[in-house]
């Protein structure tokens, strides 16, 4: 068993992300951009109230993705993107960098908060991944709250399909793709912890799953290098196994956490993908990458709070 590295004087720091993709000024309205720009500090405080209160990294990152799923303005919960035959199928995980233990969950329809579900299976069954009717199933029997379908609809994602539709474009056109919600977390222990939870694409078929549900891919958390989140071409953070590379690199090449995940994400777009990822450490390094226009993200530390939405703003 390895000691996790204690965090610098008890520091505590929160990382989220609302999605990367084609995020421009040109392409969002001022209404638009105060409402993510609220939610995403909503979803910071409900985080940071855990972690300053000397709470768990795991906590904190559930209940920032549990704001950012009520918030219709993120694909994730309500507002998640349709399915090509007008549904929603959602997925999420979650990851404790402390023990490493893991759940996630693909394709659930009904359960109203899919990280809630990702928890549940992490720590009340035997197993990591559930899918579908089964893992809605499993929710019911933990008492999760359980929706219609369509609570998660809204016009401007049905318009999204419909575009996509109408103009015969694939699932992979890169304005309607991305928008996964995720969070990182360093806590007051020195324990880190990884959680995102998304719809997925736009127009996806064929019961298709995302790099989000998948532990490696998609989150990872582990106390001897890092906790991330991605958000991006679910396809190429598969096959680059993104969250899981980065904290290799820290681990074992002894990258820092910018080194690492700027790294991982050139191999990403060298594949032809693209996307971002947010990174927490152990020793308290934050680091943001992406390779898209623009991606929603924010920070929380006992310094403040901030949240950026363009690729101009701030560090990437
Ligand atoms: N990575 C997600 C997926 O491929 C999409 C996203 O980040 O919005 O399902």
């Amino acid at each position: 068993m390895t000691t996790p590295a204690q965090s610098k004087s008890n520091e505590w720091k929160l990382v989220i992300h609302g999605g990367a993709g084609a995020i421009e000024r040109k392409s969002t309205t001022p209404d638009k951009d105060k409402a993510v720009r609220a939610g995403l500090s909503r979803a910071l405080e409900a985080g940071e109230k855990i972690l300053a209160a000397g709470g768990k990294a795991l906590d904190a990152v559930e209940a920032a993705v549990v704001v950012l799923e009520d918030d219709p303005n993120f694909n994730a919960g309500r507002g998640s993107v349709f399915t090509f035959d007008g549904a929603h199928e959602l997925d999420a995980s979650i990851m404790d960098g402390a023990t490493r233990a893991a759940g996630a969950v693909t394709g659930a329809k009904t359960t109203k908060s899919p990280i809630r579900l990702a928890r549940a299976v992490m720590e009340d069954s035997p197993h990591v991944l559930l899918s579908r009717e089964g893992a809605d199933e499993f929710a019911k029997s933990q008492g999760l709250e359980q929706v219609p379908n369509d609570y998660f609809s809204t016009p401007e994602r049905r318009k999204q399909l419909q575009d996509m539709k109408s103009k015969n474009l694939s699932a992979l056109v890169v304005e309607y793709k991305y928008g996964t919600v995720g969070a990182v977390a360093l806590d007051a222990h020195g324990h880190v912890a990884a959680a995102p939870s998304t719809g997925g694409m736009t127009g996806k078929r064929w019961g298709r799953i995302g790099d989000s549900p998948l532990i490696g891919a998609g989150t990872y958390a582990d106390d001897r290098g890092c906790a991330v989140s991605g958000t991006g071409w679910g396809e190429y953070f598969i096959r680059a196994s993104v969250a899981h590379e980065i904290c290799a690199r820290m681990r074992l090449s002894g990258d820092n956490a910018q080194v690492a995940a700027d790294a991982v994400l050139a191999e990403v777009k060298a594949l032809g993908g693209e996307g971002g990822v947010i990174v927490v450490t152990p020793k308290g390094e934050t680091a943001y990458s992406f390779n898209s226009a623009g991606m929603y993200r924010g920070t929380a530390t006992k310094a403040g709070r901030s949240v950026a939405v363009y690729g101009d703003e701030g560090e990437r």
